[in-house]
């Protein structure tokens, strides 16, 4: 085995357990980078199209692979996204997002460039479609031979984590990038504050799994970009879940039963009759934001978003 990024055949076992499966996870050290033993290359249309959502939900009180329940979940976690896509908008302007999943990014999108998906799950493919009357490819990417020079912006949110071939993905994304074209990608981390800083073991168990084939580090999207001739115009440590997500983890050693609380900012239900109940409130928020910068200055935030240019 071999690293994905450099091609390193001195690699370390990271992990020896996954989330939902059997499997092993390695690391380079050269890149700090981390990858899934190859096992049968997954037939990508079919895994994302029937059984992704069903092990991967977002509740483990209701599981749903409803794309409503999706959508409404994530439409309002897309800020630091939104950011960032914004500088690049324009009339004519195009934007493609692969792996938009039920619209929750493009729905935003919409009003400032003409958009476009690509989502191998069927019923949120159907959903981005019959609500926001966007086109959407639902074929892999490398499938589709889109014409070249085609798009200005190229967006893959908590996608390139799961392809086996990152090198192969990107330069397909530059092929289709008209000149000055931008890609803006988000991972997850490795060096995530649950993993790194909190050490929790069953994080530990449930931050790998069968379909993340790579677990990025700042220093392995760097080299990448480098490999590929990419210019890396901005790098920003993002945190998705709250401070109170990573203290439940703490002390529970498992899961919130649902990743709304833990996604929003922080609000518990105190009796409003009290008129501190709003102060104690603001307090949680203002500390979960303190947090928040904290690990995004030390480099441990859960995801990593980074801009490229061709
Ligand atoms: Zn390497």
């Amino acid at each position: 085995m071999r690293c994905t990024i450099c091609g390193n055949q001195d690699l370390t076992l990271l992990a020896e357990e996954l989330r939902n499966s059997p499997g092993r996870v390695f690391h380079c050290a050269e890149c700090d980078h981390g990858m899934l033993e190859a096992a049968a290359p997954l037939d990508a249309k079919a895994y994302y199209a029937t059984e992704y959502r069903k092990k991967f939900t977002p509740s483990l009180v209701a599981p749903s692979s409803d794309p409503a329940h999706i959508f409404a979940m994530h439409q309002d976690s897309q800020g630091n996204r939104l950011k960032l896509v914004r500088h690049f908008s324009g009339p004519g302007k195009a934007l493609l997002e692969i792996g938009c999943s039920a619209g929750q990014f493009l729905a935003h999108c919409r009003s400032d460039f003409e958009c476009c998906g690509l989502e191998l799950d069927d019923a949120c493919a159907d959903h981005v479609t019959r609500h926001l009357g966007l086109p959407v490819h639902r074929q892999e990417l490398a499938a589709l031979n889109l014409p070249a020079a085609s798009f200005d912006v190229v967006a893959a949110f908590q996608v390139l984590e799961h392809v086996e071939d990152p090198a192969a993905f990107l330069a397909e994304i530059r092929r289709v990038l008209r000149p000055g074209g931008k890609i803006i990608l988000e991972v997850p981390n490795l060096h995530d504050a649950l993993r790194s800083l909190w050490r929790v073991p069953a994080y530990e168990k449930f931050y790998f799994h069968e379909a993340h084939r790579q677990y990025f580090s700042a220093t392995s999207l760097h080299r990448l970009s480098r490999n590929l001739g990419l210019t890396v115009e901005e790098l920003q440590f993002c945190q998705d879940y709250n401070a109170f997500n990573h203290i439940f983890w703490h002390f529970n050693n498992a899961p919130q039963q649902d990743c709304r609380f833990g996604l929003a900012a922080p609000e518990f239900p105190l009796d409003a009759s009290q008129p501190v109940a709003a102060q104690i409130n603001a307090l949680c928020r203002e500390f979960d934001a303190s947090y928040k910068a904290l690990l995004a200055g030390a480099g441990l935030s859960s995801n990593i978003l980074l801009l490229l240019s061709a």
